[in-house]
């Protein structure tokens, strides 16, 4: 196929190298440990921590499993103020815990929920804040800390898009109570599927591993209805391929995001996010923000004519979460009180960004938006 025709999606997961992997398929299959905390997953829990800069990391089968989880360690229960603005499975993580998920707005600036206005959606039952570090960007973690300290709230971020992020030199994962992290062949660090779950403390980490491995302490003796996510040990070996070009990967990421910048920077009608403050950013997404008025034609419209260009943006995220059939009855899912997110989910395409991009790619992209 031409080069430039061929279709370019939102992202294409990294892989190493078939041969680097073979040795690690090879040890499988000498040794017959296949899951269950396995010489692979030991490593990778090593590895990682130190690579994230982390006390504590338990690997997950994915990050879903890993949300539900986190939630279940802390003994999460009642309402969770959480963001609308994100993948369906960092609300859906409440409903499998039988909490009431109670949305927030988010601010304009970042897509994060708006630590302003946390406070007034407080109540006798809230036991935590759910929030997101939406593309990757740090919450307002100082703030939204505060908060839940003021009112005794757990808090935990749903991390999946910020593997690798650091905020004012230190890991995001290091903020609140637990992060979450997803290893889904989507997100800037995959093995395949996969997810992890920071924790501050080594009797925390114990009764993460209990929960994700049935509840089970040793061979018989069982302390909570734990479910099966561990990690296995196929998923563990590519994650430590994965660690070793994960700087570089973000390095290319960064040089696309660059080149997005100063081709788009002067197309009138189309805005995208600020570099965020203080942080080192894994350049995860690029979204965009189609003004219909000044640019003349609506998200959607912008959103049909990449494809017929083939260039498969994403409408990361619309529509809103709390406009999906199992939460927009809630009081909180009121689009009034949710305005900045209904306005976002209207406006964003999430354009490609992976490190097998190259900037000519990158210059067809912004061409065709600017015709
Ligand atoms: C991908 C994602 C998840 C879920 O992770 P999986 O590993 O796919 O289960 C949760 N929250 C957000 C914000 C995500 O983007």
């Amino acid at each position: 196929m031409d080069e430039i025709k061929k279709p370019i999606y939102v992202t294409q997961p990294d892989l190493p190298d078939l041969q680097e992997f073979i040795p690690y398929l090879e040890k499988i299959w000498k040794n017959k440990i296949l899951t269950n905390n396995g010489p692979f997953h030991q490593q990778l829990e090593k590895e990682m921590a130190g690579f994230l800069d982390v006390p504590y990391i338990s690997l997950f089968a994915n990050g879903t499993l890993a949300l539900v989880t986190a939630l279940q360690v802390l003994g999460i229960t009642g309402e969770v103020i959480t963001t609308p603005y994100s993948f369906v499975a960092t609300s859906h993580s409440l409903l499998w815990n039988n909490i009431k998920p109670v949305f927030v707005d988010i601010e304009p600036e970042f897509c994060n929920l708006d630590s302003k206005k946390i406070e007034a959606a407080i109540t006798s039952k809230t036991t935590a804040i759910l929030p997101v570090h939406v593309y990757g960007n740090p919450c307002k973690v100082e703030h939204i800390n505060k908060i839940a300290k003021n009112y005794g709230l757990k808090v935990i971020y749903d991390a999946a898009h910020a593997f690798g992020v650091k905020y004012k030199g230190q890991s995001i994962c290091k903020f609140g109570d637990l992060s979450v992290l997803s290893f889904h062949a989507t997100k800037v660090f995959n093995t395949m599927e996969g997810g992890a779950v920071v924790c501050h403390d080594a009797a925390t980490k114990k009764q993460i591993d209990y929960l994700k491995n049935f509840g089970f302490v040793g061979e018989t003796k069982v302390v909570a209805p734990g479910i099966n996510s561990k990690m296995n040990e196929m998923q563990a070996a590519l994650g430590l391929l994965q660690l070793k070009k994960h700087n570089l990967n973000i390095e290319k990421r960064s040089t696309l995001a660059q080149t997005y910048r100063k081709e788009l920077q002067k197309i009138k009608g189309i805005s995208f996010l600020p570099e965020p403050y203080n942080t080192k950013s894994n350049f995860a997404y690029f979204p965009i923000f189609v003004d219909k008025n000044k640019f003349g034609m609506s998200r959607d419209e912008l959103y049909e004519k990449l494809k017929q260009n083939g260039i498969y943006g994403r409408r990361y995220f619309y529509p809103l979460i709390s406009e999906l059939t199992n939460y927009k009855k809630l009081n909180s899912a009121d689009p009034a009180n949710l305005q900045v997110a209904k306005r976002v989910a209207e406006q964003v395409i999430c354009l490609p960004i992976y490190p097998g991009l190259n900037k000519k790619e990158i210059k067809k992209i912004a061409g065709i938006l600017n015709k």
